[in-house]
């Protein structure tokens, strides 16, 4: 049996980091087995579904690098398939049509819950047999009255319900359009999906769902249902715990395998190790060994780890998601120094790849003012002198390498009976107008000659100008 396994979102919204770790439990799994993964967009509810948010889908995969193997399939392109299901079904008398209005389903609920029941559907259409003048009729499914659906959830272990707990679902609206658990069942039989995997929230629905596979003579899909992410409150994550779409977290500044990386390990574990390649969580990820409870998301971690990811991984790798960045800050990475050379001198001193944009930002286009308390303390008057000198050494610079560029600004530190610091610091405020920055050789060699010396000029004509006013 091949694996296939499928991640099917809604597209009503972000792609949130939640269902981003089901996308990626469901694509181990499939890349563990030599399965495929496929991904299927669920965008019946057409007043909810929006283009914006299926390109936010299709984006966060691709920047995720979660690739699938067949899809997107729009459920929107279906309805002809789900419409012959229905019509299988009431054929071979497992849903009828009901009747009932509005007005009727509301005294229904309301009686039923004055006695201190449970409100659900009492089935009093299944028996009817003709229309009633003026109702549009809805489907519903003829739930079995007894016995019970037993789940043998890889998470959770076997989960049983009793059927007379389930109520006649409706199957299709008035409109005639299909509801939730009748495209999914569809789906996942014509995908001959062999494994769901899902939030927790869904379990409920598996009976029903599992129900509607038996009616159509199938075997339900093998199922696991993974626990939700909670806040720190431990409350569902959301929103209002901070950033929960997947491209905030790439506008943060987040490499996408720190947040894989981050989210397989969210009630998963192997042994105490931390980091994993997405080689090793292939490798090593079983959706058995998920933890049943739920877990909360740890921004700090999360933070730790892409600082990790950034330290150790190549230069070029982290370029080419930096670029990105810079991109968004109206840069151009072409103009200017290697950017894989900017990341070597960078890597150490960053967490996030927005933090590295910014301060790698003065390396491709002139800073538009000096921070103020830096060039308060490390402007003024007395470095005039030193400054002008260490331009002039600059200028008649044979080789522009950071160990040549060291003993330049050695040299002139001695023979002005300086502290390198007192050098250093109001170099760096000139070059990159702020105090903050790699090693001063370093920075100068990526800078190169002319936009160094273009800098100093400006430091020194800024120092001039503000003494004299
Ligand atoms: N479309 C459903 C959702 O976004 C998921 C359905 C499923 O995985 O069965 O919650």
């Amino acid at each position: 049996m091949t694996v296939r396994t499928r991640f099917a979102p809604s597209p009503t919204g972000y792609l949130h980091v939640g269902g981003v770790r089901t996308a990626l439990f469901s694509w181990l799994y499939a890349r563990k087995h030599g399965g495929r993964f496929i991904l299927r967009i669920e965008d019946t509810d057409r007043e909810r579904s929006s283009m914006e948010s299926v390109n936010a889908i299709l984006e966060g995969m691709t920047w995720l690098g979660l690739e699938y193997d067949e899809g997107p399939f729009y459920q929107t392109n279906r309805f002809s398939r789900y419409r012959e299901i229905i019509e299988q079904l009431l054929a071979s008398n497992h849903a009828y049509l009901c009747y009932c209005t509005r007005e009727e389903l509301a005294s229904m609920r309301a009686e039923q819950m004055a006695r201190k029941e449970k409100p659900r559907y009492d089935g009093r259409c299944r028996e009817r047999h003709s229309p009633r003048e003026g109702v549009s009729p809805v489907v519903r499914f003829k739930s079995p009255l007894e016995g019970r659906v037993v789940i043998r959830d890889l998470v959770r272990g076997t989960v049983i319900f009793q059927n007379n707990e389930l109520d006649d679902l409706v199957l299709a609206r008035t409109d005639g359009t299909p509801t939730y658990n009748l495209t999914v069942v569809v789906d996942d039989m014509d995908m001959g999906i062999t494994h769901v995997i899902r939030g927790d929230d869904h379990l409920n629905n598996t009976p029903r769902q599992s129900n509607i596979f038996y009616a159509l003579g199938k075997e339900p899909p093998v199922y696991a249902h993974v626990p939700m992410i909670l806040g720190p409150d431990r409350q569902r994550l959301s929103k209002r715990h901070g950033a929960v779409s997947v491209m905030n977290y790439r506008e943060a500044g987040y490499l996408p395998e720190a947040l894989l990386n981050y989210l397989v390990r969210l009630g998963w574990s192997h042994g105490d190790q931390e980091i994993f390649s997405v080689a090793e969580m292939i490798k090593l990820f079983d959706i058995e060994d998920v933890n049943q409870s739920a877990s909360t998301f740890n921004s700090e971690k999360l933070l730790w780890l892409n600082q990790q990811y950034i330290k150790n991984s190549a230069p070029e790798h982290i370029a080419h998601h930096l670029s990105w960045h810079l991109g968004q800050l109206g840069i151009d990475p072409s103009k200017g120094p290697d950017l894989a050379a900017v990341v070597k001198a960078q890597q150490e001193r960053s967490k996030t790849l927005l933090e590295m944009a910014h301060n790698s930002a003065p390396f491709y286009r002139e800073f538009e003012a000096y921070e103020e308390t830096a060039a308060r303390k490390h402007l003024n008057a007395s470095v005039l002198g030193p400054l002008r000198d260490l331009r002039e050494r600059f200028k008649e610079a044979q080789s522009w390498v950071a160990p040549a560029l060291h003993e330049i600004i050695l040299a002139t530190v001695e023979s002005h009976h300086l502290k390198l610091g007192k050098l250093a610091q109001p170099l760096r405020v000139a070059i990159m107008g702020r105090p903050i920055s790699p090693p001063i050789d370093v920075t100068l060699e990526l800078m190169g000659q002319a936009t160094t010396l273009a800098r100093i000029d400006r430091a020194l004509a800024w120092i001039d100008h503000r003494s004299n006013a």
